[in-house]
């Protein structure tokens, strides 16, 4: 068996989940290639070689993968999948986008964010936004997976450097073009990598309230969260979001603040290790999942535990 990981980067800097991607690929096999995709993206493909366990980096470097369009990093990836017993990314918005057109090409079911691998065939994946989950067993000849990076561990760095191997990288579908890209500059901590998340929801009631929650993230020096709910309000950029149609997180502590608890919120942050809930409503479900939960105002709780932390 032979497994093809799929590095997702910005040309510059690895994504830390494909670390996660990694670590599943070698519960499945030894034998394990990334392949990276870009153009001018030999610092990646440093970063690559040295993670522990891998056995060699493939690079497709060239203008035409250079803005990760998925109509043409699909066709890439699909000319070498049939080396591969499996084909593995991280369930990242390029895994998202691009596995399953990976699947199509090559007329296989895609197998959607596995959580769990029992054996080469069979893997265990979240059904009904995370409150069930499932063992399937796939019988197609290729697999092609995405990772929830959170219930894999990072692989880390070794004392290896993998040989790297130049494959062919020029494939135009000429289905979509480049125009632009406006990302957000910032300094704060990254959301999905934080080991302390501060989440807010509609119960901040403003984006000015919603600093509080800013705030005190800058003094735990953690990441920011929010509910769809205050996403769609404005209070927080949708970068923020938390969930099944946001981000998947699993930090050590997540701090969740004037927030229900909606289903679709907590699968994308049950998982954290500790939940420490603040709301004013005794009866509300996020209390269910909470380990530490305090029942209170958070207009007078939060600026409170901020004053405290100075
Ligand atoms: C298909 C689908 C996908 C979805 N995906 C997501 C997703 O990815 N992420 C997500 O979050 N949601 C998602 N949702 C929305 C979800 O169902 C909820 O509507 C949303 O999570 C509610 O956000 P909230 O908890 O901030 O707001 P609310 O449910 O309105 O809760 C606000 C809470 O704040 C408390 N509160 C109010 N004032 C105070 C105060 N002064 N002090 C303390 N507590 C206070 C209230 O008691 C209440 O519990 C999705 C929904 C659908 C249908």
């Amino acid at each position: 068996m032979a497994v093809l990981v799929i590095a997702d980067h910005n040309n510059v800097e690895l994504n830390a989940a494909t670390r996660n991607a990694v670590t599943a690929a070698l519960e499945l096999s030894s034998n394990v290639s990334v392949l990276v995709t870009g153009y001018q993206c030999q610092a990646v493909v440093d970063q690559v070689a040295k993670i522990e366990g891998v056995g060699q980096v493939l690079v497709a470097s060239h203008p035409s993968q250079q803005h990760f369009l998925a109509e043409n990093q699909s066709l890439c990836i699909s000319s070498i999948a049939k080396e591969f017993s499996h084909v593995v990314a991280p369930a990242t918005s390029m895994g998202k986008s691009v596995m399953p057109r990976v699947a199509a090409q090559l007329d296989v079911q895609q197998i959607t964010e596995i959580t769990k691998i029992f054996d080469e065939n069979t893997f265990e994946r979240p059904i009904y936004a995370g409150n069930a989950f499932i063992k399937l067993v796939s019988s197609d000849a290729i697999k092609v997976i995405t990772v929830r990076a959170t219930k894999f561990v990072s692989a880390i760095d070794g004392n290896n450097v993998a040989p790297t191997k130049d494959i062919e990288a020029n494939f135009d579908a000429q289905l979509s073009k480049f125009i632009g890209a406006e990302s957000s500059k910032s300094d704060k901590v990254e959301l999905t990598t934080a080991k302390v998340v501060v989440s807010g929801g509609r119960g901040l009631a403003s984006e000015e309230n919603f600093g509080l929650i800013h705030q005190l993230a800058e003094k735990l020096n953690a990441g920011v969260g929010a509910s769809r709910a205050a996403v769609d309000a404005g209070f927080a950029p949708s970068d923020c979001q938390v969930g099944q149609t946001g981000k998947v997180v699993a930090p050590d502590v997540y701090i969740a603040i004037g927030m229900s608890g909606a289903i679709q919120h907590l699968a994308g942050m049950k998982d954290s290790k500790m939940i420490i809930a603040i709301n004013k409503d005794p009866d509300a479900p996020i209390f269910q999942v909470a380990d530490i939960g305090m029942v209170g105002d958070l207009f007078e709780v939060v600026p409170e535990m901020i004053a405290k932390l100075a």
